[in-house]
């Protein structure tokens, strides 16, 4: 009997704890399916959220596209020039960054007039900041889309994640999930590349094993998404542009610049429908 009364009160212990594991669990669910519904985020930048529309555009034949990360610099206005004198549109990824010598409000508003594409990137890059959370994250996000905007008038609707949507050690896979879908509940679309210049490497990389780099990524793919960066310190991408123009538009590419209307390159993360 008195094992009996023993072993029903451990009962009941076992079933009362199980019921609250099971009431703390519903509600850590709760709080989980609340961060990926967004209400957690609904209160913050009222005003940021974006119309991309729902379908993105066929693409046809060989298309390549040129993007640039963290801009403007002095190598922006360089590689500008060779646009312009080549006839090609291209992507900018820009930054808050101030680099000196260079009005940087000047370039994001010459990107702009001369037709080419320009979209977020963050305004620090400063991987420790801005993926700690979701609210760090859209701070900065909404500064450089503050910038830009004020810089253009145009209102910027794409992005590029600082390293890619890949995960990074500066944040948990948890926080850069949340990131992507309240982005992506935002409107926002984010692109990652398929193909790299190599110019992260070093600064010194010279401007032939770029362009051998470049053309060696293309083969065998018709849609390129080519990533370089055009920083102060990167002189060798500004050099190499006018000769990967030649050289892939001789192997039957045309240039575009990436819009919402383009289908991202996305990485391949387990959130994306
Ligand atoms: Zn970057």
């Amino acid at each position: 009997m008195f094992f009996l009364i023993k072993w029903t009160k451990a009962k009941a212990f076992v079933a009362a704890a199980v019921v609250i594991c099971c009431v703390v669990g519903m509600l850590a669910a709760g709080q989980t399916t609340q961060a990926v519904s967004g209400k957690m985020y609904e209160g913050l930048y009222p005003d940021m959220y974006v119309n991309t529309g729902d379908g993105f555009e066929r693409e046809e034949g060989k298309v390549a596209y040129y993007t640039f990360d963290d801009g403007p610099s002095q190598n922006t206005i360089a590689i500008l020039d060779t646009l312009k004198e080549k006839g090609v549109k291209a992507t900018f990824f820009v930054t808050g960054q101030e680099a000196s010598g260079v009005d940087s409000d000047a370039i994001l508003k010459r990107i702009v007039e001369e037709g080419h594409s320009i979209g977020m990137h963050t305004y620090s890059h400063e991987y420790s900041d801005i993926y700690r959370s979701v609210e760090n994250y859209l701070a900065d996000f909404h500064k450089i889309r503050e910038k830009i905007m004020k810089a253009t008038g145009i209102e910027p609707k794409i992005f590029r994640f600082p390293g890619g949507s890949v995960k990074n050690s500066f944040a948990s896979p948890a926080v850069q999930k949340a990131i992507r879908i309240e982005m992506r509940r935002r409107g926002y679309i984010y692109y990652d590349w398929n193909l790299v210049s190599g110019d992260d490497k070093s600064y010194m990389t010279d401007v032939d094993t770029l362009i051998h780099n470049i053309l060696n990524g293309a083969k065998g793919k018709d849609k390129i998404v080519i990533l370089c960066h055009d920083d102060t310190m990167r002189v060798s991408t500004a050099k190499a542009v006018g000769p990967v123009i030649d050289q892939l538009a001789a192997q039957g590419y045309r240039f575009e610049k990436l819009t919402e209307s383009v289908q991202p390159v996305q990485f391949g993360n387990d959130d994306e429908t």
